[in-house]
């Protein structure tokens, strides 16, 4: 059996309010370079959420149900912390655009030099670089057809 200490482990954090195309295709392509992931929702109680935690949680296992290396779960403050307590050597982010590169950049750099937890990133798939779950709870709100967006 491999060691614990071996374990190539991810976590990938996120609100996934809801989960989108984009997520499944980073999470999708991220399996080959790990023996587990963890789907991470962060919870903070500043902000309103479109779905509940329990809902989000429910609709990620559903898509990724009966992959045993996909965990999900949820945590509360430092995201460096939580990837600790697992024993997560790895945060793995997807980039859409050079916004998500600039707001990325200086977390992973603080992630690495103050916890000693790298950052993964994987640009996202050209077809999914328009989608975000800001979009999908905008068009939610409108009544308008969201379907294409999501698992
Ligand atoms: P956060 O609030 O932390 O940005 P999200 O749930 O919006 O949480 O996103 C989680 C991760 O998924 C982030 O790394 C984000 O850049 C990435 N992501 C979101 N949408 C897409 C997409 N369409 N393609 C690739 N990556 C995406």
């Amino acid at each position: 059996m491999v060691s614990e200490h071996y374990i190539r482990r991810a976590v990938f954090p996120g609100s996934f309010d809801p989960i989108t195309l984009g997520h499944v295709d980073i999470i999708n392509r991220a399996l080959p370079l790990f023996d587990e992931i963890i789907i991470a929702i962060g919870v903070n109680t500043a902000k309103n959420y479109m779905g509940t935690l329990e809902e989000r949680i429910a609709k990620i296992e559903a898509v990724f149900k009966g992959n045993l290396k996909v965990k999900v779960t949820s945590y509360k403050g430092l995201t460096a912390a939580f990837c600790k307590k697992e024993n997560a050597q790895f945060i793995l982010r997807g980039l859409r655009n050079t916004a998500d590169f600039t707001y990325e950049q200086t977390i992973a750099q603080a992630n690495e030099k103050v916890n000693g937890v790298d950052s993964v990133f994987l640009i996202c798939s050209p077809e999914y670089s328009h989608i975000s779950s800001s979009i999908v709870r905008d068009i939610a709100r409108n009544d308008g057809d969201y379907s294409s967006l999501i698992p």
